[in-house]
Protein backbone atom coordinates (compact mmCIF):
# COMPACT_ATOMS: atom_id res chain seq x y z
CA UNK A 1 0.00 0.00 0.00
CA UNK A 2 1.07 3.68 -0.22
CA UNK A 3 0.24 6.77 1.11
CA UNK A 4 -1.48 9.51 -0.73
CA UNK A 5 -3.93 12.62 -0.67
CA UNK A 6 -6.58 11.91 -2.95
CA UNK A 7 -9.54 15.26 -3.69
CA UNK A 8 -12.66 13.52 -3.21
CA UNK A 9 -14.63 16.19 -4.58
CA UNK A 10 -14.31 19.90 -4.48
CA UNK A 11 -13.47 20.84 -0.33
CA UNK A 12 -12.77 17.47 0.25
CA UNK A 13 -9.38 15.97 0.53
CA UNK A 14 -8.23 12.81 3.00
CA UNK A 15 -4.90 11.63 3.60
CA UNK A 16 -5.32 7.46 2.03
CA UNK A 17 -3.73 4.10 1.80
CA UNK A 18 -3.92 2.87 -1.59
CA UNK A 19 -2.71 0.15 -3.50
CA UNK A 20 0.08 1.56 -5.38
CA UNK A 21 -0.42 1.67 -9.62
CA UNK A 22 1.20 -0.77 -11.91
CA UNK A 23 3.47 0.00 -14.76
CA UNK A 24 2.68 -1.04 -18.05
CA UNK A 25 3.85 -4.54 -19.82
CA UNK A 26 5.36 -2.66 -22.77
CA UNK A 27 7.32 0.10 -20.37
CA UNK A 28 5.88 2.61 -21.81
CA UNK A 29 4.01 3.66 -18.35
CA UNK A 30 6.66 3.11 -15.46
CA UNK A 31 6.38 3.59 -11.59
CA UNK A 32 7.77 6.50 -10.13
CA UNK A 33 9.01 6.94 -6.77
CA UNK A 34 8.02 10.38 -5.76
CA UNK A 35 11.10 11.87 -3.82
CA UNK A 36 9.51 15.29 -3.86
CA UNK A 37 6.16 17.39 -4.40
CA UNK A 38 5.54 21.27 -4.55
CA UNK A 39 2.28 22.78 -3.58
CA UNK A 40 0.94 25.21 -6.57
CA UNK A 41 -1.92 27.17 -6.14
CA UNK A 42 -3.85 25.49 -9.06
CA UNK A 43 -3.74 22.76 -6.01
CA UNK A 44 -5.33 24.83 -3.52
CA UNK A 45 -8.04 26.31 -6.08
CA UNK A 46 -8.91 22.97 -7.25
CA UNK A 47 -9.57 21.75 -3.77
CA UNK A 48 -11.59 24.97 -3.64
CA UNK A 49 -12.96 25.40 -6.16
CA UNK A 50 -12.60 22.64 -8.96
CA UNK A 51 -10.73 23.51 -12.36
CA UNK A 52 -12.00 22.83 -16.40
CA UNK A 53 -9.22 20.21 -16.47
CA UNK A 54 -10.23 18.34 -13.25
CA UNK A 55 -11.63 14.63 -13.10
CA UNK A 56 -12.41 13.69 -9.90
CA UNK A 57 -11.55 11.77 -7.51
CA UNK A 58 -7.98 12.49 -8.17
CA UNK A 59 -4.20 12.46 -6.76
CA UNK A 60 -3.28 15.70 -6.93
CA UNK A 61 0.42 17.16 -8.00
CA UNK A 62 1.72 18.67 -11.18
CA UNK A 63 5.25 19.55 -9.70
CA UNK A 64 7.08 16.51 -9.24
CA UNK A 65 10.69 14.88 -8.75
CA UNK A 66 11.00 10.76 -8.63
CA UNK A 67 13.23 8.11 -9.10
CA UNK A 68 13.06 4.57 -10.80
CA UNK A 69 13.50 1.59 -9.11
CA UNK A 70 17.25 0.67 -10.15
CA UNK A 71 18.45 2.90 -11.75
CA UNK A 72 20.80 6.22 -10.68
CA UNK A 73 20.04 9.66 -10.38
CA UNK A 74 16.15 11.86 -10.09
CA UNK A 75 13.82 12.69 -13.19
CA UNK A 76 11.24 15.61 -12.74
CA UNK A 77 8.65 15.23 -14.59
CA UNK A 78 6.95 16.65 -17.65
CA UNK A 79 2.97 16.63 -16.09
CA UNK A 80 1.46 16.15 -20.23
CA UNK A 81 0.82 13.01 -21.55
CA UNK A 82 -0.03 13.96 -25.49
CA UNK A 83 -1.01 11.78 -28.14
CA UNK A 84 2.59 12.37 -30.36
CA UNK A 85 1.46 12.36 -33.48
CA UNK A 86 -1.33 15.25 -34.48
CA UNK A 87 0.21 18.66 -35.45
CA UNK A 88 0.64 20.44 -32.22
CA UNK A 89 3.24 17.20 -31.12
CA UNK A 90 4.66 17.56 -34.41
CA UNK A 91 5.70 21.34 -34.01
CA UNK A 92 6.82 20.64 -30.56
CA UNK A 93 3.43 22.55 -29.06
CA UNK A 94 2.62 19.73 -27.24
CA UNK A 95 0.91 21.61 -24.64
CA UNK A 96 -1.87 22.78 -27.26
CA UNK A 97 -2.76 18.47 -28.01
CA UNK A 98 -6.38 18.21 -28.11
CA UNK A 99 -6.42 14.86 -26.75
CA UNK A 100 -4.05 16.39 -23.58
CA UNK A 101 -4.00 14.50 -20.27
CA UNK A 102 -2.93 16.28 -17.59
CA UNK A 103 -0.95 14.47 -14.60
CA UNK A 104 -2.87 15.43 -11.23
CA UNK A 105 -5.15 16.93 -13.51
CA UNK A 106 -6.86 14.40 -15.90
CA UNK A 107 -4.65 11.20 -14.22
CA UNK A 108 -3.07 10.76 -10.55
CA UNK A 109 -0.16 13.33 -9.76
CA UNK A 110 2.76 13.28 -7.43
CA UNK A 111 1.13 13.60 -3.73
CA UNK A 112 1.53 10.02 -3.23
CA UNK A 113 4.64 7.78 -2.24
CA UNK A 114 4.42 6.45 -6.10
CA UNK A 115 2.79 7.45 -9.34
CA UNK A 116 2.66 6.08 -12.86
CA UNK A 117 3.95 8.18 -15.45
CA UNK A 118 4.73 7.46 -19.15
CA UNK A 119 8.80 7.17 -19.49
CA UNK A 120 8.24 9.86 -22.09
CA UNK A 121 7.34 12.28 -19.59
CA UNK A 122 10.81 12.15 -17.40
CA UNK A 123 13.36 14.43 -17.82
CA UNK A 124 16.76 13.82 -15.84
CA UNK A 125 18.07 15.85 -13.58
CA UNK A 126 21.29 17.90 -14.45
CA UNK A 127 24.23 17.09 -12.06
CA UNK A 128 23.80 20.11 -10.02
CA UNK A 129 20.48 20.52 -9.08
CA UNK A 130 19.23 19.37 -5.85
CA UNK A 131 15.69 17.17 -6.38
CA UNK A 132 14.02 19.36 -3.69
CA UNK A 133 14.97 22.68 -6.06
CA UNK A 134 13.74 20.14 -9.42
CA UNK A 135 10.07 20.42 -8.31
CA UNK A 136 10.35 24.25 -9.83
CA UNK A 137 11.43 23.07 -12.50
CA UNK A 138 7.36 23.19 -13.93
CA UNK A 139 6.43 26.34 -12.82
CA UNK A 140 9.24 27.69 -14.44
CA UNK A 141 8.83 25.96 -17.44
CA UNK A 142 5.77 27.54 -17.64
CA UNK A 143 7.43 31.20 -16.94
CA UNK A 144 9.03 30.41 -19.93
CA UNK A 145 6.46 29.48 -22.21
CA UNK A 146 4.85 32.74 -21.19
CA UNK A 147 7.76 34.84 -21.80
CA UNK A 148 8.50 33.03 -25.42
CA UNK A 149 4.59 33.30 -26.34
CA UNK A 150 4.99 37.00 -25.76
CA UNK A 151 8.38 37.17 -28.29
CA UNK A 152 10.13 38.97 -25.94
CA UNK A 153 13.90 39.83 -27.17
CA UNK A 154 17.08 40.46 -25.67
CA UNK A 155 16.91 44.18 -23.55
CA UNK A 156 12.84 44.55 -23.94
CA UNK A 157 11.33 46.27 -20.29
CA UNK A 158 8.60 43.35 -19.03
CA UNK A 159 5.89 44.42 -16.92
CA UNK A 160 5.20 41.27 -14.60
CA UNK A 161 1.79 41.64 -12.79
CA UNK A 162 1.88 39.57 -8.87
CA UNK A 163 5.21 39.24 -6.99
CA UNK A 164 4.34 35.74 -5.42
CA UNK A 165 6.07 32.62 -6.08
CA UNK A 166 4.82 32.63 -9.81
CA UNK A 167 5.82 36.32 -10.18
CA UNK A 168 9.65 35.70 -8.88
CA UNK A 169 9.58 33.26 -11.17
CA UNK A 170 8.67 34.52 -14.10
CA UNK A 171 11.05 37.65 -13.58
CA UNK A 172 14.12 34.61 -13.73
CA UNK A 173 12.20 33.40 -16.76
CA UNK A 174 12.85 37.15 -18.37
CA UNK A 175 15.75 37.95 -17.11
CA UNK A 176 16.92 34.20 -18.77
CA UNK A 177 16.42 36.00 -21.82
CA UNK A 178 18.29 38.82 -21.46
CA UNK A 179 15.49 41.08 -20.56
CA UNK A 180 14.27 43.33 -18.09
CA UNK A 181 11.65 42.44 -15.89
CA UNK A 182 9.99 44.80 -13.37
CA UNK A 183 6.99 43.46 -11.05
CA UNK A 184 4.04 45.49 -9.74
CA UNK A 185 2.68 43.99 -6.09
CA UNK A 186 0.24 45.90 -4.23
CA UNK A 187 0.13 43.68 -0.81
CA UNK A 188 2.63 44.83 1.73
CA UNK A 189 2.62 41.96 3.28
CA UNK A 190 3.94 39.70 0.20
CA UNK A 191 6.18 42.86 0.13
CA UNK A 192 7.99 41.77 3.35
CA UNK A 193 8.49 38.36 2.26
CA UNK A 194 9.89 38.80 -0.89
CA UNK A 195 12.40 41.38 0.36
CA UNK A 196 15.67 39.59 0.98
CA UNK A 197 14.72 37.59 -2.45
CA UNK A 198 14.34 40.80 -4.65
CA UNK A 199 17.86 42.44 -2.74
CA UNK A 200 19.52 39.26 -3.03
CA UNK A 201 18.60 38.85 -6.82
CA UNK A 202 18.27 43.00 -7.68
CA UNK A 203 14.72 42.25 -8.86
CA UNK A 204 12.63 45.52 -8.75
CA UNK A 205 9.28 45.66 -7.37
CA UNK A 206 6.59 48.82 -7.40
CA UNK A 207 3.69 49.37 -5.39
CA UNK A 208 1.54 50.37 -8.64
CA UNK A 209 2.29 50.49 -12.56
CA UNK A 210 4.93 52.43 -12.99
CA UNK A 211 4.18 55.23 -15.37
CA UNK A 212 6.80 54.57 -18.49
CA UNK A 213 5.92 52.53 -21.31
CA UNK A 214 6.79 48.70 -21.40
CA UNK A 215 7.87 46.30 -24.52
CA UNK A 216 5.76 43.24 -23.05
CA UNK A 217 3.02 42.37 -19.84
CA UNK A 218 2.63 39.37 -18.19
CA UNK A 219 -0.11 38.69 -15.28
CA UNK A 220 0.66 36.27 -12.75
CA UNK A 221 -2.02 37.62 -10.38
CA UNK A 222 -6.05 36.83 -11.48
CA UNK A 223 -7.41 40.44 -10.94
CA UNK A 224 -9.33 42.17 -13.85
CA UNK A 225 -7.39 45.21 -13.40
CA UNK A 226 -3.58 43.63 -14.31
CA UNK A 227 -5.14 43.31 -17.69
CA UNK A 228 -5.97 47.14 -17.60
CA UNK A 229 -3.48 48.39 -16.38
CA UNK A 230 -1.06 45.94 -18.60
CA UNK A 231 -2.60 47.04 -21.84
CA UNK A 232 -2.22 51.04 -20.74
CA UNK A 233 1.24 49.92 -19.45
CA UNK A 234 2.92 49.01 -23.14
CA UNK A 235 4.29 50.75 -25.88
CA UNK A 236 2.22 50.61 -29.41
CA UNK A 237 3.02 46.96 -30.82
CA UNK A 238 3.98 45.64 -27.36
CA UNK A 239 2.23 42.46 -25.94
CA UNK A 240 0.34 42.06 -23.38
CA UNK A 241 0.22 37.36 -22.12
CA UNK A 242 -2.76 36.08 -20.11
CA UNK A 243 -0.89 33.62 -17.94
CA UNK A 244 -2.92 33.31 -15.04
CA UNK A 245 -6.60 32.71 -15.57
CA UNK A 246 -8.66 35.51 -14.44
CA UNK A 247 -10.81 35.50 -11.94
CA UNK A 248 -15.02 35.72 -13.15
CA UNK A 249 -15.77 39.13 -11.76
CA UNK A 250 -15.82 42.37 -13.82
CA UNK A 251 -15.85 42.74 -17.88
CA UNK A 252 -13.85 44.33 -20.46
CA UNK A 253 -14.85 47.33 -21.58
CA UNK A 254 -14.91 47.78 -25.55
CA UNK A 255 -12.59 51.27 -25.20
CA UNK A 256 -9.81 48.74 -24.04
CA UNK A 257 -10.45 46.94 -26.70
CA UNK A 258 -10.07 49.67 -28.68
CA UNK A 259 -6.52 50.61 -27.23
CA UNK A 260 -5.39 47.17 -28.62
CA UNK A 261 -6.49 48.52 -31.76
CA UNK A 262 -5.22 52.08 -31.98
CA UNK A 263 -2.02 51.04 -30.46
CA UNK A 264 -1.68 47.82 -32.77
CA UNK A 265 -1.20 45.77 -29.54
CA UNK A 266 -0.59 42.10 -29.27
CA UNK A 267 -2.78 39.53 -26.76
CA UNK A 268 -1.74 36.28 -26.20
CA UNK A 269 -1.91 33.43 -24.06
CA UNK A 270 0.41 31.09 -22.02
CA UNK A 271 -1.23 27.12 -20.58
CA UNK A 272 1.19 24.94 -19.32
CA UNK A 273 4.63 24.60 -20.99
CA UNK A 274 6.36 21.66 -23.56
CA UNK A 275 8.82 19.37 -22.66
CA UNK A 276 11.60 21.64 -24.22
CA UNK A 277 10.84 24.52 -21.76
CA UNK A 278 11.42 21.50 -18.81
CA UNK A 279 14.89 21.22 -20.28
CA UNK A 280 15.18 24.70 -20.58
CA UNK A 281 13.79 25.29 -16.97
CA UNK A 282 16.39 22.47 -15.57
CA UNK A 283 19.58 24.10 -16.88
CA UNK A 284 18.73 27.69 -16.28
CA UNK A 285 18.07 25.99 -12.30
CA UNK A 286 21.41 23.97 -12.15
CA UNK A 287 23.30 27.19 -13.09
CA UNK A 288 21.35 29.73 -10.54
CA UNK A 289 20.27 27.50 -7.83
CA UNK A 290 20.28 30.32 -5.32
CA UNK A 291 17.41 32.17 -5.83
CA UNK A 292 15.45 29.59 -6.10
CA UNK A 293 16.82 27.86 -2.83
CA UNK A 294 14.61 31.23 -1.13
CA UNK A 295 11.48 30.49 -3.17
CA UNK A 296 11.15 27.76 -0.75
CA UNK A 297 9.21 28.63 2.34
CA UNK A 298 9.09 25.08 3.74
CA UNK A 299 8.06 21.61 3.61
CA UNK A 300 4.96 19.63 5.04
CA UNK A 301 4.04 15.89 5.09
CA UNK A 302 0.66 14.78 3.40
CA UNK A 303 -1.20 15.25 6.70
CA UNK A 304 -0.53 19.09 6.65
CA UNK A 305 -1.56 20.03 2.80
CA UNK A 306 -4.88 20.29 3.86
CA UNK A 307 -4.06 23.18 6.20
CA UNK A 308 -1.77 24.67 3.63
CA UNK A 309 -4.01 25.46 1.13
CA UNK A 310 -5.87 28.67 2.47
CA UNK A 311 -2.91 30.17 2.60
CA UNK A 312 -1.78 29.67 -0.62
CA UNK A 313 -5.16 30.86 -1.81
CA UNK A 314 -4.37 33.87 0.13
CA UNK A 315 -1.05 34.62 -1.34
CA UNK A 316 0.54 34.56 1.82
CA UNK A 317 2.97 31.72 1.28
CA UNK A 318 5.93 30.62 -1.33
CA UNK A 319 6.59 27.18 -2.44
CA UNK A 320 5.58 24.59 -0.18
CA UNK A 321 7.39 21.33 -0.77
CA UNK A 322 6.20 18.13 0.16
CA UNK A 323 8.55 15.37 0.80
CA UNK A 324 7.48 11.72 -0.11
CA UNK A 325 9.53 8.48 -0.11
CA UNK A 326 13.58 9.32 0.47
ZN1 LIG B 1 1.59 24.49 -10.84
ZN1 LIG C 1 -1.08 15.59 -29.92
Amino acid sequence: MMKALRLESVGRVHTVEVPPPSATADGKEVLLTVTHCALCRTDAKMWRHGHRDLELPRIPGHEVCGILEGEPGHYAVWPGVACGVCPYCSSHMENLCPSMKIIGFHRDGGLAEQMLVPRECLLPLPPRLKPHLAVLAEPLACCLNAVQQAKTRKGDRVLIFGAGPVGLMMSLAVRALSAQPTMVETSSTRWQKIKSFCERTGLKVEPQTPMEAFDVAINAATSLDTFTHGIHGIKPGGCFCLFSGLDAKGLVPSSLLNEIHYRQLNITGAYGCTRKNMREALEIMASHPGPLEELVEGFVGLEGVKEMFPAILRGEVMKIIVPLSS
